[in-house]
C-alpha cells in the first residue's frame, strides 16, 4: 500500500518545511520515488505532523481508542495495574484503530500513598472496577528497591515511576516513599537499564526528587507563585542534571484546587523552559478528566501561554518525549520511521490551536476512518 500527501506544509518533529511531498509504503515513511501511489492526497492549505505523543496518561479500558480520534498516536502510561496492562498492550499490539503505548506498570508509592485513594475513588465508576483498585506491591524501605525493580523488569514496565507526594496539596495527607528509598529505587532502576521518572508536586518534592537522581519529572511542580526566585532555581537544577519535565498542566486545571496552581504551573513551564529544560507535553489522562486526547491540544495551548512558541509546543509532543523514552522509531517525520501521521487544515506551526483541525490521521500506516 503506497500512500503520497503531495505539496503539504510539513512539521518534521523539529522544524517545519513550506511545501514537500510525504510517502508512506505500507507501516513506514519512505522518500518519494517518482512512482504511482494507490492513493494521494492534496496537502495544500494543511499540515503533516508526526503522530502525537501524551507523555502522562493513565490507560483503561476505551483509552486508546479515543486518543487516536485526536492523533494521539502513542500514550505514555504512568500507572496500570497488570491485568489492565497486558490487555491495554494486547490491544496496541493487535489493532490499528487505538494508539500505541508503554507504560510505567506498577508504580513505586507507600503503602496508601498516592494514587490509592483516587484509585478507590474513581475505581466504582469504571467498566472493570478491579483495573483501578485491584491490589499492588508498595515499598517502604531502600533494601526493598531492587526486588521492587526487578518484579517491575518481569512485568514489562517500560520505565519506572516512582511517587514522591504527602497529599499535603491535594487528598488527605498521605504516607509517602522517604528521600532515601526514592535514591535506592532511581540507582536499582538505572543498573537494570530503566529511565525513572517521578510525580511530585510541590518545590519540595521535586527537590527530593532531583537530589535522588531521577531522569525526568511527571509533572511542573505547581506551589511557587509567578515572580519566586525559587522557581528559576529549582528549574537551574533541573537543566544541570539533565532531566526532563512532563508539564500536565492541564491537570491542574480540571483537577479542582486552587485556581492559583494552573497559574504557578504555567510560569514553571516557563521558567523550565528559560532555563533550557527538555519540555515534554503530558496531560495526566484518565476515564474522566483530562480526556485522552482531546486533553493533548489543550496542553499544547497551555504550553504556548507558558511561553513556548507553536514550534516547541510540537516538539514536546512528538520528537523531545520520543527522545528521552527511547522511542528511535517515532516522534518525527523522516524515511525509514513508522508512519504514525497526523494531517491538519492550516499551521499548526503559527496558531497552534489549528492541531484540532484533524481531517486524517494515520497510525502504523493505517489510515483511520473518519
Ligand atoms: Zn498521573
Amino acid at each position: 500500500m503506497r500512500t503520497l500527501i503531495r505539496d503539504v506544509r510539513v512539521f518534521d518533529g523539529e522544524q517545519a518545511v513550506a511545501r514537500a511531498d510525504v510517502l508512506v509504503v505500507d507501516d513506514r515513511i519512505a522518500e518519494p520515488d517518482g512512482r504511482r501511489a494507490d492513493v494521494e492526497l492534496d496537502g495544500t492549505g494543511r499540515t503533516l505532523l508526526p503522530g502525537l505523543i501524551d507523555a502522562h496518561t493513565h490507560t483503561f479500558d476505551g483509552s486508546l481508542a479515543q486518543a487516536l480520534t485526536y492523533g494521539v498516536t502513542t500514550e505514555l502510561d504512568m500507572f496500570c495495574l497488570p491485568p489492565n496492562l497486558a490487555r491495554q498492550r494486547l490491544l496496541a499490539a493487535d489493532r490499528d484503530d487505538v494508539a500505541d503505548l508503554r507504560s510505567a506498570g506498577v508504580l513505586a508509592t507507600a503503602p496508601g500513598g498516592h494514587p490509592s485513594g483516587v484509585m478507590a475513588a474513581v475505581a466504582p465508576h469504571l467498566g472493570r472496577p478491579e483495573d483501578a483498585n485491584g491490589p499492588f506491591e508498595t515499598i517502604t524501605r531502600p533494601a526493598q528497591a531492587a526486588a521492587f525493580v526487578a518484579a517491575r523488569v518481569a512485568e514489562g514496565s517500560d520505565y519506572l515511576k516512582v511517587v514522591i507526594d504527602d497529599g499535603a496539596t491535594g487528598w488527605a495527607p498521605v504516607l509517602t516513599l522517604g528521600p532515601d528509598t526514592v535514591k535506592a529505587l532511581v540507582d536499582a532502576a538505572r543498573a537494570a537499564g530503566l529511565r525513572t521518572i517521578a510525580h511530585a508536586v510541590t518545590c519540595k518534592e521535586t527537590a527530593i526528587a532531583l537530589d535522588a537522581g531521577v531522569d525526568g519529572l511527571a509533572h511542573v511542580w505547581a506551589d511557587t507563585a509567578p515572580g519566586d526566585p525559587a522557581a528559576d532555581e529549582l528549574a537551574e537544577r533541573a537543566a544541570a542534571q539533565g532531566v526532563f519535565v512532563v508539564s500536565a498542566i492541564v491537570n491542574y486545571e480540571v483537577s479542582g484546587g486552587s485556581p492559583d496552581r494552573v497559574a504557578n504551573a504555567g510560569h514553571v513551564a516557563g521558567a523550565l523552559r528559560r532555563a533550557g529544560v527538555p519540555l515534554l507535553a503530558g496531560t495526566d489522562a484518565n476515564p474522566f478528566a483530562p480526556l485522552h486526547g482531546d486533553g493533548l491540544h489543550r496542553e499544547l495551548e497551555l504550553l504556548t501561554r507558558a511561553g513556548l512558541s507553536p514550534r516547541e509546543a510540537l516538539a514536546a509532543s512528538t520528537s523531545v518525549p520520543a527522545r528521552h523514552f527511547g522511542l528511535a522509531d517515532r516522534g518525527r517525520i523522516a524515511p525509514g520511521l513508522r508512519a504514525d501521521l497526523v494531517l491538519v487544515e492550516g499551521d499548526p506551526t503559527r496558531d497552534i490551536a489549528a492541531t484540532r483541525a484533524i481531517t486524517d490521521v494515520w497510525r502504523r500506516g493505517v489510515r483511520q476512518s473518519r
